[in-house]
């Protein structure tokens, strides 16, 4: 399939509709668009088509069991394609548009192929513009998943999607990097009025908690037991994982490196902070060093992770090592998706 690579940017964004007019027709006719959002952009079509759907999995080799989220252009759109509550509200006044998900009971209207053939269906208002735009000029919710394989690291430029998705899309909207980085909080309202969270994100469960009572799906931080019923068809897959393994350490800086020289590797990266470079370098002047973002700046972190764990995989490395993030607010985002690419492998320093 030819894909057409667009580029939205350096101008209004009305001088632009012509583009997001033919990019709006592609999805009604039950074509791919892929497209920026504020979380990672987005393989998009249109959620009420069936064909659609199957044409999403099949572009990212993503299994039909695990569904997709549908975006839409408001909160109040959600009356068409779910049952939605007065918690629902709550959080939309907060949190909407921007990357918050909200699980609800699905109406018939969302392809069954869409949600994959389950009653609820997940929900976004992204903020992106060129996405909201998109969403309003196709007039359908547009069911995207992170526009990357099933199994490598969601894409954070076009430069990932093109690398992925050319010629199984029929067309990429650069719009740049993505502002966050990292996929949107997943939220799901309880029939008691509190909210289990599935996938932590930007929106915190410290900002969730300000709305309600909030319970951390175990899934969020611990491995899966052999078996064990999940909350959500994603939890089950391995994420993002590296061609060369990673492992996480929960230590210092100066004890990880302790431990990389006593385990004699060579051939290593070390994804970790900005400030760690010059130690690194130092003290294993072979190892390559990828740079996070600094130490205490999370949302530089967000912003670069998925891009570092593309760089390092570009390369043949016996091992990769990084530090295990702190739980703490947008650490825990970062915790989660770390632990899921490290398939687990955390390592402690002796003592
Ligand atoms: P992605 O589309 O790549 O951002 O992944 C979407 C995530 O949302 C996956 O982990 C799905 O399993 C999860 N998800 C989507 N719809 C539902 C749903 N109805 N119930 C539970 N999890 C869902
Ligand atoms: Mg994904």
């Amino acid at each position: 399939m030819k894909t057409e690579v667009f580029k939205i940017g350096g101008g209004e964004l009305f001088a632009f509709d012509g583009a997001l007019s033919r990019a709006a027709k592609i999805i009604k006719r039950g074509g791919l668009v892929v497209f920026p959002t504020e979380t990672v952009y987005g393989l998009g079509g249109d959620a009420t088509n069936p064909e659609s759907a199957r044409k999403i999995y099949s572009a990212k080799g993503r299994p039909s069991d695990n569904p997709l989220i549908i975006h839409l252009a408001k909160p109040e759109d959600a009356e068409n394609y779910t049952h939605t509550s007065p918690l629902y509200y709550k959080l939309a006044e907060s949190f909407m548009p921007g990357p918050l998900t909200v699980i609800l009971p699905a109406k018939d209207t969302v392809a069954l192929e869409t949600r994959a053939g389950l009653s609820t269906v997940a929900v976004r208002i992204p903020e992106n513009p060129i996405a909201r735009r998109l969403i309003e000029l196709s007039g359908v919710p547009i069911a995207a998943p992170s526009a990357n394989l099933s199994g490598s690291p969601s894409p954070t430029s076009a430069k990932h999607v093109i690398s992925d998705m050319l010629g199984r899309v029929d067309m990429i909207i650069d719009g740049g990097d993505s502002s966050f980085g990292l996929e949107s909080t997943i939220v799901k309202l309880e029939d008691d009025g509190t909210l289990t969270l599935l996938r932590p994100g930007k929106i915190t469960p410290e900002e969730l908690s300000l709305i309600c009572n909030v319970k951390i799906a175990d899934a969020v931080t611990e491995q899966l037991k052999e078996g064990e019923r999940v909350l959500s068809p994603g939890m089950k897959y391995r994420h993002y994982a590296p061609h060369s393994p990673l492992a996480l350490f929960d230590g210092t800086l100066s004890e990880m490196l302790d431990f990389i020289k006593r385990d004699g590797v060579e051939d290593i990266a070390i994804i970790s902070y900005l400030e760690d470079g010059e130690k690194i370098k130092k003290s294993l002047p072979s190892a390559d060093f990828y740079p996070l973002g600094g130490r205490d700046n999370l949302e530089e972190q967000a912003h670069r992770l998925f891009a570092c764990l593309r760089e390092a995989d570009g390369k043949d490395y016996k091992q990769i090592y990084a530090p295990l993030p702190s739980t703490e607010g947008v650490g825990l985002a970062l915790y989660n998706r770390l632990i899921r690419a490290a398939a687990h492998r955390i390592i402690k320093p002796e003592k």
